[in-house]
């Protein structure tokens, strides 16, 4: 029997993955006490700083002669396609629950992914050193919920690491040994890679079958490409080069080649001299970019900048999608595609902070796919690429399936409202003291404050989950907004008809409060094909500020005049108009 265990920590975000792999990888001796800092496995800086993660981390551990091959995994919903890639890798899960919080809506969506492929659950109760802890009503919940038994469970805390030792024992007795396979030919499965300047792609592996050391030549099954290792290992958690690996290990392999394309997340490395029999392991599907924005540098000459920064980020992002674009207002800047709107939040923050640049970022937007009269079909990233309506036959949107869970009281308010949002109720369950509610609800409406409304509904207490699930038709159209006269496309959205005017309505109104006053008057207007449907007018600015000085003191007026200028900075020229983010970021509001 193999002595290999490989499991992944799955959980609702905040549940305690992080923590609890810190602990194993302290109580394993791992890493020694002096090494290990808090939370040691989001190795970014922004990972560090929001307390979340970003990418999945593998890392593996030695323990009463077992080796136990752990991979933690991100919580955040936009990364929930690494969660998919870690489970392939592995025999079993630590499904963590927070006793403090209960069943959540990604413990249920990760348990239902771990179960779809078989893998051995260990329910984990986490955080019984609180006060606030209901260890026993949260076991009834799952034993409700999943149909545990009293004796899967172990009772934990991360933190304090009690009950942490009784569980490494129970994941060597109860998570399926990693089959033993080392006499057939090579397959290694890639659950994702990175970009090293030096070793190249490094490719993160789960040996499935057959062995490979540094001088084995290696190739990609769905490409052509073919190399033969810079280096092997394995994490602990750093890289750790090694002479072989075998069957049932998960490590990295350098590949030494300089394009993250060549190594697709999901494909299979073989033998470069492998037969035609070999077959590819099942792969993934590639995570689409379903959230597009347009960033434009505040000073034009920077574009070269962004896009030289940008293209240094998508070495390690392969999920990262972009492409040049112009606009009449903004000038040059890039169209890019991300995951959701924390993949793009995180981007955003990375160009600004690592490369210096001031960004202007328009509102995001879903994909569209448009049927022209003539057949024609095209898929579109933006309001600005939405072709005349009497060219447009049907318009398709992304759909998804939403999970929430809520406890009872807000179930009401929270349903009138998703019911605005256009979402179609499709179960209504109780679990414990709360209810699942499913939704089949477009993207688009989920991009924007979605979230932060569901929380304040709910006073914090609702969590969700979603799926992109296809495409379905909407009637919708753009609704253009027009400052100063002239169309800022970054500012034009594509609405339900229904919605349309209240929506353009919404945004003027809204742009009245945060469009910085100017020399002159500036009308503010929304229009549905050419018919203006609201107005609003934002009233010259140094009458105003300087009214209140009586004519008088001349350099009194400067100064005020100069310290508003500097409140100015950061600012887009777009026509004679000035603008800053908070307009782009108004438009989300709703
Ligand atoms: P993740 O999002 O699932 O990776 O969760 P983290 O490991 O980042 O933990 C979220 C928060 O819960 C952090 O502030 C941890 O310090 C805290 N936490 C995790 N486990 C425990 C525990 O057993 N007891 C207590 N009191 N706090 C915990
Ligand atoms: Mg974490």
């Amino acid at each position: 029997m193999s002595h290999i265990r490989n499991f992944s920590i799955i959980a609702h975000i905040d549940h305690g993955k992080t923590t609890l792999t810190d602990r194993l990888l302290r109580l394993t001796g791992t890493v020694s006490e002096r090494e290990l800092h808090e939370r040691m496995m989001d190795s970014n800086p922004i990972e560090q700083e929001r307390g979340i993660t970003i990418k999945m981390a593998p890392v593996r551990m030695e323990y009463k002669g077992a080796t136990l091959n752990l991979i933690d995994t991100p919580g955040h919903v936009d990364f929930g396609y690494e969660v998919s890639r870690s489970l392939a890798a592995c025999e079993g899960v630590l499904l963590v629950i927070d006793t403090t919080q209960g069943v959540q809506a990604q413990t249920l969506s990760n348990y239902e992914k771990a179960k779809a492929l078989g893998l051995k659950i260990i329910p984990v109760l986490n955080k019984i050193d609180l006060p606030a802890a209901d260890v026993e009503g949260t076991m009834l919940e799952c034993m409700e919920t999943f149909g545990f038994n009293e004796s899967d469970f172990a009772l934990v805390s991360a933190k304090s690491g009690l009950g942490v030792e009784k569980l490494l024992d129970k994941i060597i007795e109860d998570i399926p040994p990693a089959p033993i396979a080392n006499d057939r030919p090579l397959r290694a499965l890639v659950m994702t890679s990175k970009y090293d300047t030096h070793k190249g792609v490094i490719a993160y592996v789960r040996v499935v079958e057959g062995t490979l050391d540094k001088h084995t030549k290696l190739r990609t099954m769905s490409g052509t490409a073919s190399f033969t290792p810079v280096e092997v290992g394995f994490f602990n958690p750093q890289m750790q080069p090694m002479v072989r690996l075998s069957a049932g290990e998960v490590g990295y392999i350098a590949t030494g080649l300089k394009d993250i394309h060549q190594v697709k997340v999901g494909d299979t490395l073989t033998l470069a001299r492998a037969s035609a029999e070999v077959q590819p392991l099942p792969g993934f599907k590639e995570p689409q970019p379903m959230v597009y924005m347009e960033v434009y540098p505040i000073e034009g000459d920077d574009y070269p900048l962004l896009q030289d920064a940008v293209d240094k980020l998508s070495l390690h992002d392969a999920a990262l999608d972009f492409a040049g674009t112009h606009s009449q207002a903004l000038g040059n800047g890039l169209r890019m595609g991300f995951l959701g709107i924390l993949h793009a939040e995180i981007v955003l923050e990375r160009l600004q902070r690592e490369f210096n640049l001031d960004l202007i970022a328009t509102a995001p937007s879903v994909p569209y796919e448009i049927t022209l009269t003539d057949g024609q079909k095209q898929l579109i990233h933006s309001p600005a690429q939405m072709p005349d309506p009497s060219l447009i036959r049907e318009i398709h949107e992304p759909i998804t399936k939403t999970l929430i869970f809520a406890p009872e009281k807000y179930v009401g308010p929270l349903m009138k409202w998703i019911r605005e949002r256009r979402g179609e109720l499709l179960t209504v369950n109780p679990v414990g003291t709360r209810t699942k509610l499913e939704y089949r609800l477009p993207l688009a409406e989920l991009i924007t404050d979605f979230h932060d409304t569901l929380k304040s509904i709910s006073s914090g207490f609702a969590s969700m989950e979603y799926q992109v699930v296809g495409y379905e038709p909407v009637d919708a159209v753009k609704v253009t907004i027009m400052i100063n006269k002239e169309e800022v496309e970054a500012l034009s959205i594509i609405a339900p008809r229904d919605q349309a005017e209240m929506r353009g309505r919404e945004i003027v109104t809204k742009l009245k409060e945060v469009v910085p006053r100017q020399l002159f008057e500036v009308p503010i207007q929304a229009a549905i094909g050419g018919a203006i449907i609201a107005r609003e007018t934002i009233k010259a600015y140094r009458k105003d500020v300087t009214a209140k000085l009586y004519g008088g003191d001349v350099t009194r007026r400067q100064k005020l005049l100069k310290k508003q200028a500097k409140g100015k900075k950061k600012m887009k020229q777009i026509g004679k108009v000035e603008l800053n983010q908070d307009t782009f970021l108004a438009v989300l509001k709703r």
